[in-house]
This record gives structure tokens, C-alpha cells and sequence, in this order.
């Protein structure tokens, strides 16, 4: 389990960026993490993975207090793929970036080949194992982040607005790579601004308001519950907004959804 107990960050010029907060992520979850622009979203991401330390509070792993880790030495545990993942790209090749952390962890060789064909297989890289990395476009770029992540056989996997500026069908298909991953129990923590994604695919959302936790629980709860979407920086979404109207309907968190149950009424 990671958990951020009573954490409180600045970036050192006094004004808090987040305050108390106290989060348990639990292995096997897929959550989302929303909140207004500036909030502290990818602090909270930066936090867990050892890129800035808490000014006060804890962050934890398994029990053990981890402030001073490093992110290489978290990277064994925790996979993070950046807004812009060509950041994090330093290899050739497609197969030299991915192969490069299983290395780093001293696998054998012939394990090490195994993780990163496996890696490459699930994440549909196979046929750009020999590409250059910059060369690739953003969806793919992600996948390769995520792939160098699933070859290290990491636990956790934390993605900074994955979808962001992606057209719809690499949207999707990044969303099925994850649920996937999630199903097989990779743990997953994506920072999102998109409502679709937080009430189809995420099991449970966190929202970040006024430097602290603002909401903890599932997309149903939020989408149906809260009064202050607007004020934390979140809108329903239309989907929920339909079946919400329609008398007697059921909760539906796509559009896929809600016409399937239109349609048997
Ligand atoms: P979000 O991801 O929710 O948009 P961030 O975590 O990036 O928010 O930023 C939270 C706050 O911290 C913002 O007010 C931002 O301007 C500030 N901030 C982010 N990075 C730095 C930095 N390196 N130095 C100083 N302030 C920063």
C-alpha cells in the first residue's frame, strides 16, 4: 500500500500548495485524480514518486516511511509516465528505452528479454521495438513510457494527464491498455482533466481543492452527490447528466451505456 499521511508541501516560497492531506492507495486500484487547473495534482503525483519531499507528514510504502527515497530507487515499485513523456526518453530504440530499467534492476539477461518482448507485446510496440524514440507521436511515446513501467514489473503506475491533446480512438485505446493493466493488478493513478474518463473508467476518484483532500470516493457518488463540481473544477458528465433526467434510469457513466438502456425501455 502507498499512503500520504497528514503530507503538507510548498515549493519553498511559503505559500502551501497542499495541506494535511491523507490518502491510502491500496494495490489493485485504478483512481483518478481531478481538481482544478494549479491545485496540486502533479505535486501529489511528484510527492509519491520521490521528485519532491514532503515539508511535513509522511509518505509511506508498505508501512515504511519513504521521504528520503529517491525516484530511481521508487522506480522499482512505481512507473510514471510525464505530460510529456519524450522527457523521460534518453535510449535509440524503442526496445533500448524499455529494456534499459529491467538492466538497471540486474535481471538476467535472458529475463530481461522476456520483460521487455512481453512489455512491448502488451502495449502494442512490437513492430517499433527498432524506432526512435522522439520520432514517435504522443500516444505512442506513452505507450513506450508505460511499457518501460510493465518491464520492470512494476506494482504502481502513476500517468500525468495521459490523454490529454490525444484524438479519440488513441484515447481509447490508451483507457483499454490501462483497464487491462488493472485487471491484471497493476495498480493505477492517473491526474485527468477529463470527466469521461474519471466516471468510466476510474473505480474511485480524489479531488484536490483548497490545498487538500476535497473529495475521496466513487465516480457515482461524486457525479450524483456533490454540489460543488463546478467549484472543485469538474463538470458532469453528459451521460451521467441524461440518465440523471430520465425518470427510473439507472446510473450510466457513457454515452454507450445510456443509449443501451434507452433503448430497452
Ligand atoms: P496541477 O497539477 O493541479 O495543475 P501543480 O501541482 O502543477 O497543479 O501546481 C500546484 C501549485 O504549485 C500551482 O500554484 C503551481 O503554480 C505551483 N507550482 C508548481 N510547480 C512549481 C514549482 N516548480 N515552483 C513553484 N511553484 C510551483
Amino acid at each position: 500500500m502507498l499512503e500520504m499521511r497528514d503530507v503538507s508541501f510548498d515549493y519553498g516560497s511559503g505559500v502551501p500548495v497542499l495541506e494535511h492531506i491523507n490518502v491510502q492507495i491500496e494495490e489493485g486500484e485504478f483512481i483518478g485524480l481531478g481538481g482544478r487547473n494549479g491545485c496540486g495534482k502533479t505535486t501529489v503525483t511528484r510527492l509519491l514518486m520521490g521528485l519532491e519531499k514532503p515539508a511535513a507528514g509522511d509518505i509511506m510504502y508498505n508501512g515504511k516511511v519513504i521521504n528520503h527515497e529517491e525516484a530511481a530507487v521508487r522506480s522499482h515499485f512505481m512507473g510514471y509516465v510525464f505530460q510529456r513523456p519524450e522527457r523521460q526518453m534518453f535510449r535509440p530504440t524503442v526496445q533500448a528505452e524499455v529494456a534499459y530499467g529491467p538492466q538497471q534492476l540486474g535481471m538476467s539477461r535472458a529475463d530481461a528479454d522476456d520483460a521487455v518482448r512481453e512489455a512491448l507485446e502488451s502495449t502494442d510496440l512490437t513492430s517499433l521495438a527498432d524506432a526512435y524514440p522522439p520520432n514517435l507521436n504522443r500516444g505512442e511515446k506513452q505507450r513506450v513510457a508505460i511499457a518501460s513501467a510493465i518491464a520492470m514489473h512494476t506494482q504502481y503506475i502513476i500517468l500525468d494527464e495521459p490523454t490529454s491533446g490525444q484524438d479519440s480512438a488513441d484515447k481509447q485505446m490508451l483507457m483499454e491498455l490501462l483497464t487491462a493493466l488493472n485487471q491484471k493488478g497493476m495498480t493505477i493513478l492517473l491526474i485527468t482533466h477529463d470527466m469521461d474518463i474519471l466516471a468510466q473508467y476510474c473505480k474511485r476518484v480524489l479531488v484536490i481543492g483548497n490545498h487538500t483532500k476535497a473529495f475521496d470516493g466513487t465516480p457515482e457518488e461524486l457525479f450524483t452527490q456533490r454540489e460543488d463540481l463546478y467549484g472543485l473544477g469538474l463538470s458532469r458528465p453528459e451521460a451521467v447528466t441524461l440518465s440523471l433526467a430520465v425518470p427510473g434510469m439507472k446510473y450510466c457513466c457513457s454515452m454507450k451505456e445510456f443509449t443501451a438502456e434507452i433503448l430497452t425501455k
